[in-house]
């Protein structure tokens, strides 16, 4: 046959595939390029500050294009893009939100896991991939004091892993079948949900998304150091009991998003024991610092939870995205999710059951996210993650006494590896209510300036109506210096906003 009426599958070499060599030659320039990178990040600003129109400028408003570019030069030029214009949050001075450093290992992981490219949402398609998945939930139970028999999943991260204990909650404790009823039965009363007010948005995106509406969430009110005020929690739940509506899930915060606090997990345990309720356990971010011995008891009591949510991917430095969800009860959690359609054959193997991971949370195709977690936990161990979250809590409270030992800085709080803190020009000092009002506008803008500048990056939060600046370790590329920096350059950009704002004010 003549070769231009070959067809194009015939002999396929399709466009995306590359050749061995091809491969080979631009991995290696490629992780050559991250290394310099990673080694040269100290020196880079956290970020350029540009513009979004800035950014959307340097990708050109060309339509797709028709034919492909040569993978050498692309490669090189989406390096650059990425190396030139992002922001970094596995720089030593990023501190904002809880967003740690990438582990390098997970790094690599990452692109081993693409390779194999399991789909790890049923057992005979993922064989080493899924028995991976399940022990690395199982030494993160270890590793934060929960049982190791308990069932437990990776997925996304913290909003999805508190949205599966959520649902965990629901279909145990309704009290009715919730999966094949829902909430609009006459059988079905008014589900209730408490959660201080300091828990973080998700759960109003459960509340929302799962058809509870949000005015389901009984908000209860914290004492002064922003924890659950049990007595009121209580208080709450016979009213309802009393006017008919049916609580079943009282949410505990281990480690809250604004400070860091934790709620006193201990009672609410307790109290989840005595009304029958579901106690979930917030552990997205402080969770895993439960693995030090030194822990406070309140953090410990997640042990008690019937879920808990955590991520990897803020204090086991695991790269975007994995959060993770233990639940007590590996059934419940398998009977909340599962179904076994006629087009799906997964439960055994050779005779042996197998672990069926679609049958356990939301998803049903699943990325191999538990590699790059598993790989760092056994690069460095229990006492390498002791060790690696005991520093970031000690810079973090470090930099509370910088700030609180500093004449134009005022300290506010430090749990965990946050603090919280803001600047005070020293002729302010005095207290005066209108002041107050000057100051969150006088830090607001701070904020806005080190956020741009690049020099480090720390977030806010409000407290008691103040606004001040908040900086989150979950970093292992921090030191002592980088920290010790901060204070000088909060108050360089301190004095030069405070002198602009003046004569308005
Ligand atoms: C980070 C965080 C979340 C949300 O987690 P994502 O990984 O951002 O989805 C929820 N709760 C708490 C306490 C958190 O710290």
């Amino acid at each position: 046959m003549d070769d231009s009426k070959k067809e194009t599958y015939s002999d396929r070499f399709a466009p995306l595939e590359m050749n061995t060599d091809a491969f080979r030659e631009l991995g290696h320039e490629l992780v050559d390029r991250v290394a310099d990178f990673l080694a040269a990040l100290p020196e880079r600003p956290v970020t350029t500050g540009e513009s979004p129109s800035k950014i959307r400028s340097l990708l050109g408003e060309s339509p797709l294009p028709q034919q492909g570019t040569d993978a050498k030069t692309l490669l090189k030029e989406t390096a650059n893009l990425l190396f030139d214009h992002s922001l970094f949050n596995g720089h030593p001075k990023f501190w904002g939100y809880i967003t740690s450093s990438a582990a390098p290992i997970g790094i690599l992981g990452d692109f081993l896991a693409a390779t194999i490219n399991p789909n790890v949402g049923a057992w005979n398609l993922s064989p080493v991939a899924s028995e991976i998945e399940r022990q690395t939930i199982k030494w993160i139970a270890e590793m934060v004091g929960y049982p190791v028999d308990c069932g437990g999943l990776l997925v996304s991260g913290g909003n999805m892993a508190n949205f599966v204990g959520f649902l965990a909650g629901r279909y145990a404790k309704a009290g009715w079948d919730v999966r094949a009823i829902g909430q609009s039965s006459p059988e079905a009363k008014r589900l209730r949900v408490y959660a201080s007010a300091e828990t973080h948005t998700w759960i109003n995106k459960a509340a929302d998304m799962f058809g509870l509406g949000t005015d389901s969430i009984r908000w209860i009110q914290t004492d002064a150091d922003l924890r659950m005020e049990t007595d009121l929690l209580k208080a709450q739940i016979d009213n309802d009991l009393k006017s008919g509506d049916k609580p079943f899930l009282v949410v505990g915060t281990a480690g809250s998003v604004s400070t860091g606090v934790t709620d006193p997990l201990v009672e609410i345990a307790k109290i989840c024991r005595e009304y029958d309720l579901w106690f979930h356990a917030d552990g997205a971010y402080g969770a895993l610092a439960a693995c030090l011995p030194d822990a406070e008891s309140d953090l410990k009591a997640l042990s008690e939870a019937d879920s808990v949510a955590l991520d990897p991917h803020k204090w086991l430095y695991a790269p975007l995205e994995a959060g993770c969800t233990l639940v007590r009860d590996s059934k419940i959690l398998r009977d909340t999710f599962s179904y076994q359609p006629p087009y799906y054959k997964f439960d055994e193997v050779g005779g042996e059951p197998t672990i069926v991971y679609n049958e356990y949370g939301p998803q049903n195709s699943r990325g191999f996210r538990a590699l790059k977690v598993w790989l760092a936990l056994k690069h460095v161990g229990r006492s390498g993650y002791e060790r690696m979250i005991s520093d970031d809590i000690k810079l973090a409270e470090r930099l509370y006494q910088l700030a609180d030992q500093h004449p134009e800085l005022q300290a506010f709080s430090h749990h965990l590896s946050i603090t919280t803190f803001r600047y005070v020009p020293e002729a302010l000092k005095q207290t005066h209510e209108e002041r107050e009002t000057y100051l969150n506008q006088l830090n607001t803008e701070i904020l806005t300036r080190l956020q741009e500048g690049g020099e480090a990056f720390v977030s806010n939060a409000m407290i008691a109506g103040k606004y001040v600046l908040r900086a989150c370790i979950v970093n292992f590329r921090t030191n002592l210096r980088d920290i010790e920096a901060l204070p000088e350059i909060i108050v360089r950009i301190g004095r030069i906003v405070h002198a602009e704002l003046q004569p308005n004010h």
